[in-house]
């Protein structure tokens, strides 16, 4: 059996069987078609032979979490899998478990990584919007299928937009929808009908932007993204700016993160290893994981 910590692609592989919370085996049913699916709910336990597993909220995307294995000796191993810290406007609160062996995802290790909070990114976010009404151009925001996507519109939907959203990001949100999120109002983005686009915000993933920025004419692009800290990136996405919405860690999230799990030894995995070498340098037990 394997463990499907979250519904991202690069996480999301067919297996013989899997073990994943109830809202990531409905989006590993759909990416894979296999039915092969026990559903585990967040803080029920599962045995496997002599080890009590536990699943608990990662705070990456819907269903995502993080795993705890207690082992017969009593001792204790988490896997974070994808997670982050700063609270998501849609999403269960993030957990953090005391362990002696932690995994921990740090795609975001180095300490130039401090991501803006919430408060800021919605704070950025209006300002965007706000200023391409100013400029008479339609704004349109880029996130990611699953995660950033369905964040951008409840902070949207929040500030009292009016959002079109493309359809691939529409069917995930109303998975969840279904699992009994609030996302607010929206409509489904139709870009037969440009007029009728006026006065709202444009949401679609950044693999559609050109698809969907040619029929709008006059627009102005934002691509949310942790790489907007990474002064190139603009360019990188193509787009007119950029906002530090991440759905990982920052640098300052993954120390507190240790901190409060006191783990004997860290195992890094993703990133390129600056922070299990600051974890060293710190005097911790700590090896990154190629
Ligand atoms: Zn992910």
């Amino acid at each position: 059996m394997a463990y499907v910590s979250h519904g991202h692609s690069d996480h999301c592989l067919p297996h013989g069987h899997v073990l994943a919370t109830p809202a990531t085996a409905e989006f590993y049913r759909l990416r894979t078609r296999r039915q092969g699916v026990t559903e585990l709910p967040f803080h029920r336990p599962h045995w496997v032979k002599d080890r009590c597993l536990e699943l608990f909220p990662a705070g990456h995307v819907l269903g995502a979490s993080q795993v705890l294995v207690t082992g017969p000796d009593g001792r204790r191993l988490v896997y974070t899998g994808d997670f982050k810290l700063r609270p998501a406007p849609c999403l269960d609160a993030t957990e953090v478990r005391p362990c002696d062996v932690l995994v921990m995802e740090c795609t975001f290790g180095h300490p130039r990584y401090r991501f803006p909070s919430i408060a800021e990114v919605e704070t950025q976010l209006k300002a965007f919007v706000a200023r391409s009404f100013e400029l008479d151009v339609i704004p349109v925001v880029c996130g990611y299928v699953l995660g950033k996507g369905q964040e951008a519109l409840c902070l949207l939907t929040r500030a009292g937009f009016q959002v079109a959203v493309h359809e691939s990001i529409y069917r995930v949100a109303k998975l969840y929808e279904k699992q009994g999120v609030d996302l607010g109002r929206y409509e489904l983005l139709n870009l037969a009908s440009v007029p009728a686009l006026e006065g709202k915000v444009v949401l679609c993933p950044p693999h559609v932007k050109k698809q969907v920025t040619a029929p709008l004419g006059r627009c102005r692009t934002v691509m949310l993204s942790g790489w907007a800290i990474d002064p190139r990136s603009k360019y990188r996405y193509g787009v007119d700016e950029m906002i530090g919405l991440s759905d990982h860690a920052d640098f300052t999230e993954l120390l507190e993160y240790v901190e409060r799990a006191q783990p004997r030894v860290v195992y890094t995995t993703h990133g390129d290893g600056a922070f299990a070498e600051h974890l060293r340098k710190s005097g911790m037990e700590a090896q990154h994981l190629e």
